[in-house]
């Protein structure tokens, strides 16, 4: 996955990457939001590459980064919000369980819907090989 992602980094003519789940991926969690997330305005699961969250996000996740080359960044917008939207929706459509589900416990879920970077939340409890990165 570290190969992958430095050979994109490395790929001027990359500018954006998809967060694309394995079709195998057994239940409901991170990777769901990373995957879904339009953060930038390019489309769910899109980002800057340099800005993308950077797989893989824990034990067995099986989550791939596909170069995009159609599309630019350079009207990419952030919308430091995104997550929290995000988990809300899940809890208005879906429930609070399956939201703390996604973000990895109710207590994640309490910071998360608040303003905290949510880089910081993700990384909670989490073991070294799984913390969150960015592409870049
Ligand atoms: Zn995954």
């Amino acid at each position: 996955m570290d190969k992958q992602t430095e050979e994109i980094m490395a790929d001027d003519t990359i500018h954006a990457v998809k967060v694309v789940m394995s079709c195998t991926h057994p239940r409901t969690d991170i990777c769901d939001m990373w995957s879904q997330l339009d953060k930038y305005g390019l489309g769910p699961g899109v980002y800057p590459k340099e800005h993308a969250p950077r797989p893989p996000f824990h034990p067995f996740c099986r989550c791939v980064l596909h170069s995009k080359r159609l599309i630019k960044t350079d009207k990419a917008r952030e919308n430091p919000a995104s997550e929290r939207q995000y988990l809300a929706r899940v809890m208005r459509e879906e429930g609070a369980s399956k939201a703390a589900q996604i973000i990895g416990g109710r207590a994640k879920l309490a910071a998360a819907l608040t303003n905290a970077p949510i880089d910081s939340i993700v990384n909670i409890n989490r073991p070294a090989p799984y913390r969150l990165g960015r592409g870049g």
